[in-house]
């Protein structure tokens, strides 16, 4: 057939509609959805064959075509994936997943009314603050605290209530930018807080942050610099020594610790992370976190310091525009909770679990699970396991490899990038590494399914 034939012979959209296919379709999805399918469908093809192809214009092939767009389209786009990366913070991924209790809470507060801001004993209006105050104070010995939206939220906010209009004095060694967006001099600047940078980028000393305060000086601010770190000839301040400047100054000093280590990682066989304990024992005036990276809960920020500092930021005009819904409060809560017995919090939150979860127990999994891939696959892997390394992610310890066993799957009958992109667009995806032509699969971030749903994947592919 020529084009203008084809082009002709394209059914319509009011016929293709009217089919018993596409009609059982509409009894799924939102018929407006299947309608913009078809359209779609039918401007691919008119697309298609204006530049040369000869696509299937009949109608059962345009309307089965139409209706795996329908379905693409109608699939939600927020939605669960397998991590089979052995990054445990994964920014990209969601960071942390949340414990079985807090999923509950979450779903509990959001499905039905909640004492969100009311005092049943009271029985009047309360506030939103208490759901987690006292919990973050017990864990960290703060006098006050409260949480925001995210850590970005927790900085802005505290450099505004504490800096705004004054200068705020900051190591050179610590304007670094965290993930995609947050970048330190930035965030100064559109809190309001007049930055002055002392120091050089390997090394600052307590006279260069002496030597730059004026009447004017509001704040010392220490950054954790999270993902990044200068090693070598380098020399940095203590939160301590920072404080003693403070003191004698009349300057408070605010710490943005960053990935909310909440226990010693030690204990868990884990590099030393400074803990929020420490910072607020040290005598900072706030110190601020996020929730979702080591801490293991949902994305928000905390700040914990001392009273008259915190209950000003409560009353802060900002303090609206960055404060936390029911649903992540519900979530914070239980997480927090969950820390009052640590060990019980090492079992539970699955940020902990993973990260502390033992060799031993990787490489059990990772030979289980290349087992059951050889089982249920015949010849089309071969696969074995391999030591490897896992990261903590989130930028936090970013110096530390964990170490880990992975499964190593390699393909008979495609190239290794087909399969790691075949996996990546199945349901659920799932997102593995590949490394000298093998695809990895790092048990440490599966969560409980992810192994059958990995089985079930590649067997399918296997077909
Ligand atoms: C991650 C991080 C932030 C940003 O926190 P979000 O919760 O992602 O907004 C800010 N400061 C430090 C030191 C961090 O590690």
């Amino acid at each position: 057939m020529d084009m203008q034939s084809l082009l002709r012979a394209l059914p319509k959209v009011d016929r293709l509609l009217e089919r018993d296919d596409l009609k059982a379709l509409c009894a799924v999805h939102p018929r407006v959805l299947v309608a913009d399918a078809v359209r779609e469908t039918l401007d691919e093809l008119r697309d298609e064959i204006r530049a040369g192809g000869e696509p299937d214009v009949s109608e059962h092939a345009v309307a089965a075509r139409a209706a795996m767009l329908a379905e693409r389209m109608a699939r939600r786009s927020l939605r669960r994936v397998v991590n089979a990366t052995g990054i445990v913070v994964h920014t990209n991924l969601g960071r942390s997943c949340l414990a079985k209790a807090a999923v509950d809470a979450v779903a509990e507060v959001s499905g039905s009314y909640s004492t969100l801001e009311y005092d049943v004993e009271a029985g009047e209006r309360g506030s939103r603050h208490v759901h987690v105050e006292e919990l973050i104070c017990r864990l960290t010995g703060a006098e006050a605290a409260m949480a925001v939206n995210n850590n970005a939220a927790a900085v802005l906010l505290s450099l505004a209530g504490l800096s705004r209009g004054k200068r705020a004095i900051v190591s050179r060694g610590q304007l670094v930018e965290i993930g995609g967006s947050f970048r330190v001099p930035d965030v100064m600047r559109e809190s309001g807080a007049v930055m002055v940078e002392v120091g050089t980028t390997n090394k600052t000393h307590l006279r260069d942050y002496e030597n730059a305060i004026t009447p004017d000086t509001g704040l010392l601010l220490k950054v954790h610099t999270s993902n990044y770190r200068v090693v070598g000839f380098t020399q940095e301040v203590s939160l301590e020594e920072l404080v003693e400047l403070g003191a004698r100054h009349g300057v408070p000093v605010m710490e943005d610790q960053g990935s909310g280590v909440l226990v010693d990682l030690r204990e868990w066989g884990l590099p030393y992370e400074p803990t929020i304990g420490e910072s607020v024992a040290a005598g900072a005036d706030v110190v601020t976190c996020s929730g979702d990276k080591l801490l293991g809960g949902p994305q928000a920020g905390i700040i914990a310091g001392k009273w008259h500092v915190v209950q000003a930021l409560k009353k802060h005009p900002m303090a609206r525009a960055v404060r936390l819904d029911k649903m992540t409060l519900a979530a914070l809560e239980v997480t927090l909770r969950l820390y009052l017995d640590p060990e019980r919090a090492r079992r539970e939150i699955p940020t902990l679990r993973m990260l502390s979860a033992r060799l031993e127990e990787m490489r059990e999994r990772a030979e289980a699970l290349a087992e059951r891939v050889a089982h249920a696959c015949g010849d089309a892997y071969a696969t074995g396991t391999a030591p490897e390394v896992s990261r903590a992610g989130g930028g936090a310890l970013p110096m530390a490899d964990i170490p880990t066993v992975v499964t190593t799957v390699v393909p008979s009958r495609m190239s290794v990038g087909e399969l790691e992109a075949r996996l990546r667009c199945g349901e659920p995806p799932i997102i593995t590494r590949i490394s000298d032509e093998r695809l990895l699969i790092d048990p440490r971030t599966l969560l409980d399914g992810d192994e059958a749903a990995i089985v079930s994947a590649l067997a399918t592919l296997a077909r």
